[in-house]
């Protein structure tokens, strides 16, 4: 980074108004600046997104997940306070309970309720090294098992995603940030027809707080894993490249003149109990051999999301078992190249995105969308559910003539000339 800006503030606990780490940060700077920041007190924060250039105001609009999620929750967890500036112009200081209406109506609440110009994130203090682990699996269940035992171990697993490997062309391309070459060379056709493989990736924090080496901890992990003999493959690498490693892929695919592509972008909630039949709707609704981009497949924990924020998971099963604590987010990242992919074709996957996400969302599989776009105000009402009335309450509350935002079309804009409430 070149430009380093003046609008972080890093408190130690100790320095701090409140006893912990954070860090005082504005609205509009990158989750880069202030990984930077931070790392030069010994810090960072907890929770992430697997890319970092993107604004703090922005993701906390959203939720933000990675694979830190299903052990610090998203980072709309992993906020203490929020200044916003709402819709009807005032700039509010909020906190869970200060003003909470507010803080929680804006986490995760897609710009409809204020504009956050400051936030405070919680922070943590940082490994300097992470052993970088990948294992390559060709059975879905297995795969999951594996996933869910590794979320069940947060006292060593620091980080748990994965990925569907559905062509050569996806394994080449998501090899470009992980230093350890692989020699996995599978069979992707298999009697005539497509043949999907997967992989875990999880870290394990060079932090001192296990009472293991890291390597140790990967080889205690590694023995009670499933996946296919001899594909486990591991690297150490340093805490900032690790968090920063789309980066790498980004300027590779940049180099070829890539990145700047369309991306008709697909991000779910799965419900564990729909996680089956949603993947088989995928792999039916997609051609896997010229898929271009990542499938990514990892669990999260229901309990670390607060439900008084904006951000909507599917509905928990009345009298649910305890396994359904565990969801999915599955991410459809297709990009599509405008040399092989016209305007019509563009439209054509973003119909098929629709008919992917309104079938997941039908009742036998339960999934809601995950930074959510809908055709209709109907289909946000849905999308909402039993949140819709509180959803509704906020915005008369704090953006009355629905002037922010308007662009997702959840809620229509009120002319002045007709409302008294101001
Ligand atoms: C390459 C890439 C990788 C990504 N990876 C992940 C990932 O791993 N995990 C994940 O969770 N998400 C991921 N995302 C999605 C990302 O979290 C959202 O697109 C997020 O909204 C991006 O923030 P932005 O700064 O680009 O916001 P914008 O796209 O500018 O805004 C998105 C929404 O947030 C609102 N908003 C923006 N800033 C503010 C603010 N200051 N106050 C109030 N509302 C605001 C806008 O009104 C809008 O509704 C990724 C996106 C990209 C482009």
């Amino acid at each position: 980074m070149d430009a380093l800006p003046s609008n972080i503030e890093i408190y130690k606990k100790g320095e701090g108004v409140v006893g912990v780490s954070y860090a005082d940060v504005s609205g509009g700077a990158l989750w880069i600046e202030l990984l930077h920041e931070s790392l030069k007190r010994g810090l960072a924060p907890r929770s992430w997104t697997d890319y970092l250039y993107l604004s703090v105001g922005g993701t906390l609009s959203v939720g933000g997940v990675s694979g830190q999620t299903f052990k610090y929750g998203p980072q709309v967890s992993n906020v203490l306070q929020l200044d916003v500036v709402t819709g009807k112009g005032k700039l509010v200081t909020c906190t869970p309970t200060k003003s909470p209406e507010l803080f929680f109506a804006v986490l995760g609440g897609l710009g409809q309720f204020g504009i956050i110009t400051r936030a405070r994130i919680l922070l943590q203090d940082a490994p300097e090294k992470v052993k970088w682990v990948r294992a390559f699996y060709d059975d879905f269940d297995a795969f999951t098992r594996d996933q869910e035992l590794l979320i069940s171990m947060p006292e060593l697993v620091d980080y748990v995603e994965g990925f569907v490997v559905l062509n050569e062309q996806f394994l080449h391309s998501s090899s470009t940030a992980f230093p350890t070459h692989l020699h996995f060379t599978p069979e992707f056709h298999s009697n005539g027809s497509s043949r999907a493989f997967y992989c875990i990736e999880f870290a394990v924090h060079d932090d001192g707080l296990k009472n293991a080496s890291t390597e140790e901890v990967v080889e205690e992990i590694a023995r009670r894993l499933s996946h296919l003999p001899s594909h486990l493959y591991r690297a150490e690498v340093s805490y900032y490249d690790f968090l920063n490693r789309v980066r790498m892929e980004e300027m590779s695919l940049r180099g070829v003149g890539l990145w700047e592509v369309p991306h008709p972008w697909l991000n779910m909630f799965v419900p564990k109990s729909g996680l089956k039949a949603f993947r088989d709707l995928l792999l039916e609704s997609i051609s896997p051999d010229e898929f271009a981009g990542p499938v990514l497949l990892y669990p999260l924990l229901r309990d670390k999301w607060d439900t008084n924020t904006s951000a909507v998971l599917p509905e928990a099963a009345e009298g649910a078992a305890e396994d359904e604590r565990v969801l999915y987010i599955v991410g459809v990242l297709r990009s599509a190249n405008p040399a092989s992919c016209t305007a019509e074709c563009l439209r054509d996957l973003l119909r098929l995105n629709r008919g992917i996400a309104d079938a997941a969302s039908a009742p036998g599989i339960g999934a809601k969308q995950y930074i959510p776009h809908h055709p209709s105000p109907s289909h946000w009402r849905e999308h909402f559910g039993r949140r819709w009335e509180r959803l509704a309450a906020r915005k008369a509350r704090f953006d009355p003539l629905g002037i922010l935002a308007p662009g997702h079309g959840i809620f229509p804009r009120i002319s002045s000339a007709s409302s008294s409430s101001l």
